[in-house]
């Protein structure tokens, strides 16, 4: 999948250049435009909002599958950063909390724990249980190589939404600079990368809480469809 962005040395000219760039995973981008100029971009956007839209865009193709293998994996993601914000707020060092994320990082299971535990010791009840039917059709879809229909992945979608969506709210409300993680995992990335950008589309960790509690599935999703914002082939 590829993101569409302007050269910043050309874009007040009138024949400027827009770039197609290859989305890669650590989200810091260099490149050329046609007229040879060299840009440095750094997507501030969390992991789990990208996968999110491209469950979204592969939704749109019928990629059924797919779509509901990167929402999943959107989930995992925004476990998290709902920790790492978490952490944050309570002063841990950014550099104490990633040596212990090494700690679980290669298990799913371990992080949904922490997840969970750090939950109940900041809001003081559960967190919000997934429902079984949710996590078996995941585990049908991931492991056991069901085909999911339309319908099944839409619903899928819109559980995913709600869940990160009603997540999402709770940080803004609990910790007011969420966004603080965000800047400091992209600090100390070099000089060079000038240029910081969100692009992602339907959960966006820069909304504010009136702007993410406003926002519908059915609505956001129709949205998207018809514009993709910045994202292409
Ligand atoms: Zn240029």
């Amino acid at each position: 999948m590829k993101f569409i962005y302007p050269c910043k040395e050309c874009v007040t000219t009138e024949n400027y250049s827009m770039n197609s760039i290859d989305m890669n995973d650590t989200g810091d981008y260099t490149f050329e435009c046609n007229y040879g100029h060299t840009s440095n971009l750094t997507i501030y956007d969390e992991k789990f909002s990208i996968l999110y839209d491209m469950g979204a865009l592969a939704l749109f193709d019928g990629y059924y599958r797919e779509a509901v293998s990167s929402f999943a994996a959107s989930l995992e993601r925004f476990y998290e950063f709902f920790i790492k914000v978490l952490i944050d707020k309570n002063d841990v060092p950014f550099a104490e909390y990633e040596k212990t994320w090494k700690l679980v990082s290669k298990q799913s299971e371990r992080q949904i724990g922490a997840f969970y535990f750090l939950y109940v010791t900041e809001f003081t009840k559960a967190p919000p249980k997934i429902p079984n039917q949710e996590v078996e059709f995941r585990n049908k879809v991931i492991h056991k190589g069901y085909i999911p229909s339309k319908k099944e992945a839409y619903s899928y979608a819109k559980f995913i939404f709600e869940y990160i969506k009603e997540l999402m709210l709770l940080l803004v409300d609990h910790q007011k600079n969420i966004l603080n993680v965000v800047f400091q995992k992209n600090s100390g990335k070099g000089k060079n990368f000038v240029e910081n950008e969100f692009i992602s589309y339907l959960l966006p960790v820069n909304l504010s809480k009136s702007q993410l509690s406003k926002r519908k599935f059915d609505e956001s999703i129709d949205e998207f469809k018809y514009n993709k914002g910045l994202y292409e082939k």
